[in-house]
């Protein structure tokens, strides 16, 4: 994974703007930041996304977000923050390295989620109960 660039910022071989380092993960700024503030959360060790991470990684990176948040907001502003990971590139994962947005958010900031056409649409119970009833079943 030598290609890596989020390996390269946490081995300190790439440039990055760091907010935070430890044992286990580093934050930096995003290269191309949606708002001044946005901050990257990765694990040392390189995983693809959330569900090639050991769950103590992932709560560990969690708990840096909770952490680092309020102290990106106190010098980036903003009146709120979204924490979010994109997992396969259907969801826009483009850096396959496992990483935690921490996005500083301001009152009508044009940025979202965009929502498909007839959204929202209140789903029926059963349907709803019968997919719940798979989702337990699978181990
Ligand atoms: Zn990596």
């Amino acid at each position: 994974m030598s290609e890596c660039i989020f390996c390269a910022i946490a081995s300190g071989t790439a440039p990055a703007s760091l907010v935070y380092e430890d044992d286990v993960a580093v934050g930096f700024l995003d290269l191309f930041p949606v708002h001044k503030g946005h901050t990257l959360i990765v694990p040392r060790t390189h995983v693809a996304d959330l569900l090639d991470c050991p769950p103590d990684v992932a709560g560990h990176l969690m708990a840096v977000a909770q952490r680092l948040a309020p102290r990106v907001m106190r010098v980036a502003g903003g009146t709120g923050f979204n924490v979010w990971t994109a997992n396969g590139a259907a969801a826009g994962q483009e850096v396959f390295h496992l990483h935690l947005h921490v996005l500083p958010r301001f009152d009508e900031d044009a940025f979202g989620l965009r929502f498909p056409a007839g959204y929202p649409k209140e789903a029926d119970r059963s349907g709803l109960d019968t997919l719940a009833a798979q989702i337990r079943r699978l181990e």
